[in-house]
């Protein structure tokens, strides 16, 4: 198959805030250069409600800083985080340069909610659309830019010479095209879509790292994912809602299938992670109520408050029971946002010459944990941050036809449907790499991955694009499962 081919000297793979961010960054330092952005559509960044930044009298980027290492156990790369914290409140700055208008207080200050892990209110935001908005902001301004091109494109393969970038494949409405570039923005992404149970829809398939790792970049915290804990899997009608776990704190209560609370005897308010543990172990270990989790027993909540301070909720769950002393749903932890990725400088450089990573598709910021907002703080600062950087990265035009004709003629094409591997990837990964996840358990979902391999292998189907992005899935779940 010809591969027609198109040359830039940026090409951003992702067009959530990440990219968009770092896109908008380069065409400011580099007004004449080419900017290519590829993107699938449905990235998470449209959902980010608020982000979080140090905007409050009694807060300081110190204080923001300590609490983002204390949420990731100490284990984050403190150069990032430093980077993160003392750049949130530019980040706001930029927004409202633009015209972003943050919810303010009558005093004029700003309305901040408190993340689960946080000790200040300190999540900014535009009613709970802030990633919309500023998403709205960001391609209308790259859409006057004649230098930007955007292309529907699925990304599959980057190229180097001399551990420098020249080049990556994508495919577009299933041909493949070569995009010529010195410099590429990895914005894809995390990985969360790739499981079978989770928050976000399919198309998040870690791809930013499988190729990351196929081209030799370092990747960083690959175990960890940030599992939301309370996701309804019964009745069938709320299947994969997620249920808001403050009120597990106004009367709320878990309790397993031999009747047991989960939280009676749990010190203080357990964050995201604590919770999501606590539920999985539960189910785990006998408390299964039915469908691999646990009931969320709502019935300890005054209906008055419950009607009130959460309408959406009550109009959509109350319909479900008649009896409200008997108002209880199944939960189970859905695997959320993946913390580890791509590995970064405080540059958002790789190890790889010319190319960069940012959003959800880098690693090293949140450590074992992260606090609510932090994810779309990181979009904003390190999105930006990536833009300047490819900008500043000196290279000339490249020319990379020769290996991504190597590359395609290499691949083996056949006529399986092959339409089952993302199933069978997603129960893999929930059965392997969720909640609790042991050394043994891993071993034996790398070993089913690598059965999936060898039979994609011998059996492939017939479209180099689905082989190109099935290969990238399984590779994807293989960093996923380790420990
Ligand atoms: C339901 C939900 C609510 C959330 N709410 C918040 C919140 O309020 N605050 C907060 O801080 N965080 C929140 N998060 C987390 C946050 O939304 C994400 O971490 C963040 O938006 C990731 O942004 P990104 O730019 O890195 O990637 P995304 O916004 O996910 O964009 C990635 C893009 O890459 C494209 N893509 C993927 N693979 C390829 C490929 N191979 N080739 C070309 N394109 C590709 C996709 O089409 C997609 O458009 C939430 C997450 C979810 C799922």
């Amino acid at each position: 198959m010809g591969i027609t081919s198109a040359n830039c000297d940026f090409l951003v793979v992702g067009m959530g805030i990440a990219g968009l961010r770092a896109a908008h960054a380069f065409s400011r330092e580099r007004p004449e250069g080419k900017i290519i952005i590829a993107d699938l559509g449905g990235g998470a960044s449209s959902e980010v409600m608020g982000f979080c930044a140090p905007m409050g009298g009694d807060d300081s980027p110190e204080i923001f800083i300590a609490d983002t290492m204390r949420a990731g156990a100490q284990e984050n790369c403190r150069e990032l985080v430093e980077q993160l914290c003392n750049s949130a409140a530019d980040a706001v700055n930029d927004l409202e340069s633009l015209g972003v208008r943050f919810d303010k207080k009558a005093d004029g200050t700003y309305d901040m909610l408190r993340p689960l892990g946080a000790t200040r209110n300190r999540v900014v935001h535009c009613k709970t659309t802030t990633g919309k908005a500023a998403m709205a902001i960001y391609r209308k301004i790259l859409s006057a830019n004649e230098n930007v091109e955007f292309r529907t494109s699925r990304i599959v393969k980057l190229f180097k010479k001399e551990n420098r970038i020249c080049g990556a494949l994508g495919f577009e409405r299933g041909k493949p095209v070569l995009y010529n570039t010195p410099r590429v923005a990895l914005c894809c992404g995390g990985a969360a879509g790739l499981y079978g149970f989770s928050t976000w829809t399919k198309v998040l398939q870690g791809s930013a790292y499988a190729m990351a790792s196929d081209a030799g970049a370092e990747l960083i915290g690959m175990n960890r994912v940030q599992f939301e804990p309370c996701v309804a899997v019964f009745p069938a009608e709320i299947y994969n809602f997620p249920i808001i776990t403050t009120m597990l704190f106004e009367g709320a209560k878990l309790i397993d299938a031999r009747g047991k609370s989960l939280l009676e005897n749990s010190q203080g308010k357990p964050n995201k992670r604590e919770l999501a543990e606590i539920i999985a172990r539960a189910a785990a270990n006998g408390g299964d109520c039915g469908h691999g989790g646990v009931w969320f027993d709502f019935s300890g909540v005054e209906e008055s408050l419950f009607k009130g301070k959460y309408p959406e909720y009550y109009k959509k769950l109350r319909p479900l029971v008649s009896d409200y002393s008997n108002f209880k749903v199944e939960v189970k932890p859905a695997a959320h946002t993946t913390l580890g990725g791509v590995k970064i400088d405080t540059c958002a450089r790789t190890n790889i010459g010319g190319l960069f990573a940012a959003g959800e598709a880098a690693g090293g910021i949140h450590g074992r944990d992260r606090i609510g907002g932090n994810a779309g703080l990181e979009i904003f600062v390190f999105g930006k941050i990536a833009g300047e950087s490819a900008a500043r990265y000196d290279a000339s035009s490249c020319d990379a036809s020769n290996e991504a004709n190597m590359f395609v003629k290499s691949l083996k094409t056949g006529g399986k449907d092959r339409s089952d591997t993302l199933k069978k990837i997603g129960e893999i990964l929930d059965s392997h790499a969720g909640l609790p996840r042991t050394k043994s358990g891993v071993k034996e979902g790398l070993d089913r991955i690598n059965i999936l391999k060898n039979s994609l292998l011998e059996n492939p189907p017939s479209g180099l694009e689905q082989i190109c992005s099935l290969q990238n899935a399984l590779r994807a779940a293989e960093l996923l499962l380790t420990i």
